[in-house]
C-alpha cells in the first residue's frame, strides 16, 4: 500500500502539508444528498474520502446534503448509513446540513446587510431571460438595487411564510457581467412549502447548493472539500461565498475536483436508478442487477471486492467508462479466498449408476477450499442415482469435449470414475436418464492405482434422493449496450436487456439447506453464488453473484 503511487488528489493534500498546514487539521468528507441509494460511482468518492482519513489519520465526516426537502427522505439516509459502514468505514460526525439552516440564515441576513444580497421579485422565467450567454453579459434585475431595509423585510417575511414558492427568491449580488455564468447573481434562497425529514415545517425558504455547500465544509472545518468535475466551475462562486464569511484564524475549506467514474452497461445516477425503480424495470433499489451498493451486497459482491476495484480505477481528471468485467473480476478474486466449494447442478439429468448397490449410501470426503487451509472437510454422499449437468453429456462428441459421452470416461469429483454405457430418451428425443457403470477400485484419495488413473474430465454432481431444489436467480446485463445514457438518439430506457434475469430450479448438495443469508458459496465449475434474503426454510433462494470465469472476454 505505502508504495502505491500517490493520486493527484493525495499530492494536492501533501503540497499543503509541505508548505505548512498542520497535518492535524486534515479533515475530510463525504457528502451524499439523501434522495436515493449509494451507487458505485459513489463507493469511489467514500473510498476516495475514507481512504484520505486513513492514510492520514484524520477524521472524516459524513454530511448528509438536505437542503431540498421535495426528493428527500429519511429511508435514504438510513440506506447510505448502512451502505458506507458495510463498505467498512467509520465517519466522524454524522452532520446534515439542516443543522446549519439558522446558521445559514444569519449570515444572508448579514449578506442583506452588506448590500451583498437581494430579494428578487422577478419570475424564473424573467430571471432566465436576464442570465446572458457565455459571451454576452446578463441584465441586471429590476429588484437589484432594493434597498436594505426593504430586503431585509421580505428576506423575513419569506422565512416566516407569507408568501407563496416563486413569488420571491434571494440572490447574491455578485456581477451579471461575469463570464463565469454562475456569479451572475446565483440564487441563495427559494420558497418551498415542503415539510423536511428532520427540521419538518421549522423552514419554507430552503437554501441553494452553492450557498450550503461550502459553508457547510466550513462550519465543520473541513480542509479539503472534493467533488466530482461538474462542479469546478462552482468553484469560484465557492470560494465567493467562503469570503463573505470566513475567519482568518480558522480553516479555510478548499475545493477540488475528481472525475466521475462510470460503469459499463448500466447507469450511475440516482435519478436514472430511480426511474429504474420507479417503472418496476428492476424490484427495487437493492435489486441484484442494480449498481447500487445495496444491489451490489444482495448480489453477493463482498465489501473488500468494491474497494479493491475502487482502489484499481484509482480517482483521474477526466471522465471514461471503466468496464464491469473489472468490478467482476475483484469479486471473483475475493470470492476465490473466502467462498467454500459445493456441488450444485444448475440444468439437471439423472445419472443411473447400473453396478452400484441400490441400497448403498456412501460419504465421500471433500475440500471446503483448497484456497484455504483453514475451511477443512466435509461428506457428501453418493448413490445410484444422481444428478449432472445436461451440458456435461452427449451422446457423440469429438476428442475435445471432456466431459461425458457414450463409451467415455469422467470422474466424478471427489468420488470415483463412471463410464455412460446408454442413454433414455423422451418422444422429442431430449436425454432423460443416462445409465452408467462405475469403477468401484477409482475412488478419489483410496490410493489406488485406479484412483490416480487419469480421466481427461471431472464433473460436479448431487445424489438424487439427497439433492435439495432451490431456486437460482441467474442475472445477465441490465442494459445491452456499454453506455446506455450516452445516445443522442435514444433514451436509456431504451438499451434494458428483456433478459437480465432468469429463474432456474437447481438441485444443491444438503448442506446447503442450512445457508444463511447472505453467505457466499462457489457451485464447482460455475460460479459464485449467494443465499438471496426472499430464501426460506421451505424454499432456498440463491443468486449468482458472477460466474466463474469471464464469459464476456473475447
Ligand atoms: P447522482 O447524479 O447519482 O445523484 P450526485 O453527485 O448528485 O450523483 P451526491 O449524493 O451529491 O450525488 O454525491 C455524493 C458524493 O459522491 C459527491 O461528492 C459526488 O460528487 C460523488 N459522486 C457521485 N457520483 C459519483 C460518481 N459516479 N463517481 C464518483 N463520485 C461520485
Ligand atoms: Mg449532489
Ligand atoms: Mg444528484
Amino acid at each position: 500500500e505505502e508504495k502505491k503511487a500517490l493520486n493527484f488528489i493525495e499530492h494536492i493534500v501533501e503540497e499543503d502539508l509541505e508548505a505548512g498546514f498542520p497535518k492535524k487539521h486534515l479533515r475530510f468528507r463525504f457528502p451524499p444528498e439523501p434522495n436515493g441509494y449509494l451507487h458505485v460511482g459513489h463507493a469511489s468518492s467514500i473510498c476516495l474520502n475514507f481512504g484520505l482519513g486513513l492514510r492520514y489519520s484524520a477524521p472524516v465526516n459524513l454530511r448528509f446534503d438536505d437542503t431540498n426537502p421535495v426528493k428527500e427522505e429519511k429511508e435514504f439516509v438510513d440506506a447510505i448509513k448502512k451502505d458506507v459502514s458495510w463498505l467498512g468505514f467509520e465517519w466522524e460526525n454524522e452532520c446534515y446540513a439542516s443543522d446549519y439552516f439558522q446558521q445559514l440564515y444569519d449570515w444572508a441576513v448579514q449578506l442583506i446587510k452588506e448590500g451583498k444580497a437581494y430579494v428578487d421579485s422577478q419570475t424564473s422565467e424573467d430571471m432566465a431571460l436576464q442570465k446572458g450567454t457565455p459571451t454576452e453579459p446578463g441584465t441586471n434585475s429590476p429588484y437589484r438595487n432594493r434597498n436594505i431595509e426593504e430586503n431585509l423585510e421580505l428576506f423575513a417575511g419569506m422565512k416566516e411564510g407569507k408568501y407563496p414558492e416563486g413569488s420571491h427568491v434571494l440572490r447574491a449580488k455578485i456581477d451579471m457581467a461575469a463570464s463565469n455564468m454562475l456569479m451572475r447573481d446565483p440564487i441563495m434562497y427559494r420558497i418551498l412549502h415542503k415539510a423536511h425529514h428532520r427540521t419538518n415545517t421549522d423552514w419554507c425558504i430552503y437554501p441553494m447548493y452553492d450557498w450550503t455547500h461550502g459553508e457547510s465544509d466550513y462550519i465543520e472545518q473541513v480542509s479539503h472539500s472534493l467533488c466530482t468535475l461538474e462542479f469546478a466551475p462552482h468553484r469560484e462562486l465557492y470560494d465567493w461565498f467562503l469570503d463573505q464569511v470566513v475567519d482568518k484564524n480558522k480553516i479555510r475549506p478548499k475545493q477540488r475536483e475528481f472525475a466521475r467514474r462510470n460503469l459499463s452497461h448500466t447507469v450511475v445516477s440516482k435519478r436514472k436508478l430511480l426511474q429504474l425503480v420507479e417503472q418496476n424495470v428492476v424490484k427495487g433499489w437493492d435489486d441484484p442487477r442494480m449498481p447500487t451498493i445495496s444491489g451490489m451486497r444482495r448480489r453477493g459482491y463482498t465489501p473488500e471486492a468494491i474497494r479493491n476495484f475502487a482502489d484499481t480505477i484509482g480517482i483521474a481528471k477526466r471522465e471514461n467508462l471503466i468496464d464491469v468485467s473489472l468490478l467482476e473480476f475483484h469479486v471473483r478474486e475475493d470470492l476465490n479466498k473466502k467462498a467454500p466449494r459445493v456441488m450444485a447442478v444448475l440444468n439437471p439429468v439423472k445419472v443411473v449408476i447400473t453396478n452400484y448397490d441400490k441400497e448403498n449410501t456412501e460419504w465421500l470426503k471433500t475440500e471446503n477450499n483448497p484456497e484455504d487451509e483453514s475451511a477443512g472437510f466435509r461428506e457428501i454422499p453418493f448413490t445410484r442415482e444422481i444428478y449432472i449437468e445436461k451440458e456435461d453429456f452427449r451422446e457423440e462428441a469429438n476428442r475435445k469435449f471432456f466431459r461425458l459421452k457414450l463409451g467415455g470416461e469422467v470422474r466424478l469429483k471427489s468420488g470415483y470414475i463412471i463410464k455412460a454405457e446408454t442413454c433414455t430418451k423422451d418422444a422429442q428425443g431430449n436425454i432423460t436418464e443416462i445409465q452408467c457403470t462405475y469403477d468401484p477400485k477409482s475412488k478419489s484419495g483410496s490410493g489406488t492405482e485406479e484412483s490416480l488413473r487419469k480421466v481427461k474430465g471431472t464433473l460436479h454432481w448431487v445424489s438424487v434422493p439427497h439433492a435439495v431444489a432451490a431456486e437460482v436467480r441467474v442475472y445477465d446485463r441490465l442494459f445491452t449496450d456499454e453506455s446506455p445514457d450516452t445516445h443522442k438518439d435514444k433514451e436509456f430506457m431504451d438499451f434494458v436487456n428483456p433478459d437480465s434475469l432468469k429463474i432456474i430450479t437447481a438441485q444443491v448438495e444438503p448442506s446447503l439447506s442450512s445457508a444463511k443469508v447472505e453467505e457466499h458459496f462457489q457451485f464447482q465449475r460455475l460460479g459464485y453464488f449467494n443465499i438471496d434474503p426472499d430464501s426460506t426454510a421451505e424454499k432456498l433462494v440463491f443468486n449468482r453473484t458472477v460466474p466463474l470465469r469471464d464469459s464476456w472476454a473475447k
